[in-house]
């Protein structure tokens, strides 16, 4: 069998380039998945949604996607997928002037985000502690949603318009010839494509270095602590603080906080995650965030997650083609940040797939020859742990 696009992966990235490629002129699109949609690490995602970055094309990947979450609906008939609980950012002291330059960047990109003092933060988000912050960055639009309804709302509307999807069908190898990916190999036999979208996650490495490709993709164990506390005394919005080096937002019900941290662990890629979270693991990252949550420390541990990230040198996605080898996308390397930016990345890739070039938004910074090319992603103010 053929087809003139096949993506590889059913996650966020994968059913959003599936979606996006549906409403354009693709010709017939199939999404293969070796297990099923919204499966991967998008169901293990705390799937933050925010603006603030500290590079100008993410900052716009963020906030064309949050355009997107907001038409759900009508973009893709499901209901909307994005809890709105505000979003902070509190910054190591000292880098407050780095916090004032992104979000005057973000603010000219059209992001919601504005600088609040110490006050205003103790009102915005209640149940934190705000004595210390001299100023914040404050989304009132940020907050939360769910990787797997997202992959699977955005896939449901994709095969709607005529994409075909296989789930249960894994990927043995890209099939190439010469300098061209031709299609796939999968447990069924070949299949052949004029552009194959790689957006198997974690599980990409492998398959790149069957055709000869060896991005620099490593993979990172993270933690995720659920707990349990007194109504309405945990988080109440969604907030990444470089003091405690967490993350934590509500979890659902007034009682309960989820909770992760800055820091992983190196881990092989692709399948040698431990079966399940380490105990002790999720009691120090709930002791470090009820430095900024008190509720937060005598909380039950009621529920914990491992999931792997695929870090880049410079912890941003590989976007787009590779030089010398046509018929491949690669949709790589979200490096723990790709649920946020994934209607867009999408968008811009099934515009690369139809045209040969994204237009709404320049994937060209993203681009995976970047590391040999000496030109990693270097934003102007950035801040030292991110
Ligand atoms: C613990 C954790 C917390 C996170 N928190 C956030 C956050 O707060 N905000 C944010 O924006 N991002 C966050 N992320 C990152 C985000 O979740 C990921 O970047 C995103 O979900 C990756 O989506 P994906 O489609 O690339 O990969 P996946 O969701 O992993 O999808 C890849 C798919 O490919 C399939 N596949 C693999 N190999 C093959 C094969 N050989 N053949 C066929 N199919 C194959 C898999 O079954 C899978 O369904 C977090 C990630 C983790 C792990």
């Amino acid at each position: 069998m053929s087809a003139d696009v096949i993506v590889v992966g059913a996650g966020v990235i994968g059913a959003a380039t599936a979606f996006h490629l549906s409403l354009l002129d693709a010709g017939d699109v199939l999404v293969l998945d070796r297990d099923h949609v919204g499966s991967g690490m998008s169901s293990r995602s705390s799937a933050l949604v925010r603006m603030h970055y500290a590079f100008g094309p993410e900052v716009e990947l963020a906030v064309r996607s949050d355009q997107m979450f907001d038409a759900w609906p009508q973009l893709v008939g499901a209901p909307h997928c994005v809890r709105r609980t505000g979003f902070v950012r509190i910054v190591l002291p000292g880098e407050e002037p780095q916090l004032r330059a992104n979000v005057a960047m973000q603010q000219a990109r059209g992001a919601k985000v504005e600088l609040i003092d110490g006050a205003t933060l103790a009102e915005v988000a209640p149940g934190l502690v705000a004595y210390d912050v001299t100023w914040a960055a404050w989304e009132e639009h940020g907050g939360y949603g769910n990787g797997s309804v997202v992959a699977g709302d955005m896939l449901e509307a994709a095969r709607r318009g005529g994409v075909g999807y296989r789930p249960h069908s894994a990927v043995r190898s890209l099939l190439r010839r010469g300098d061209r990916v031709v299609g796939v190999e999968t447990d069924a036999g070949a299949e052949l494509a004029g552009t194959v979208v790689l957006a198997a996650g974690v599980w990409s490495p492998p398959l790149l270095a069957g055709v000869g490709l060896r991005l620099p993709i490593e993979g990172e164990l993270h933690h995720v602590a659920v707990l349990k506390h007194e109504a309405g005394r945990g988080a109440r919005v969604a907030c990444i603080d470089s003091t405690t080096q967490t993350y934590f937002r509500p979890e659902g019900s007034p009682e309960t906080t989820l909770v992760g941290a800055f820091a992983g662990s190196p881990i092989d890629l692709p399948d040698s995650a431990p079966p399940g979270p380490d105990p002790a693991e999720l009691a120090a990252i709930a002791a470090s965030a009820s430095r900024r949550v008190p509720a937060l420390q005598d909380a039950g541990i009621t529920g914990g997650v491992i999931g792997v990230y695929d870090m880049t040198p410079d912890a941003r996605p590989l976007l787009g083609i590779v030089p010398g080898l046509d018929g491949l996308v690669v949709a790589a390397g979200f490096s723990g940040m790709g649920f946020k930016i994934s209607p867009a990345v999408g968008e811009a890739l099934a515009e690369l797939v139809t045209t040969g070039d994204s237009t709404r938004v320049d994937l060209r910074p993203f681009r995976p020859s970047r590391f040999d090319e000496g030109e990693p992603i270097s934003p102007p103010f950035p801040y030292s742990d991110d």
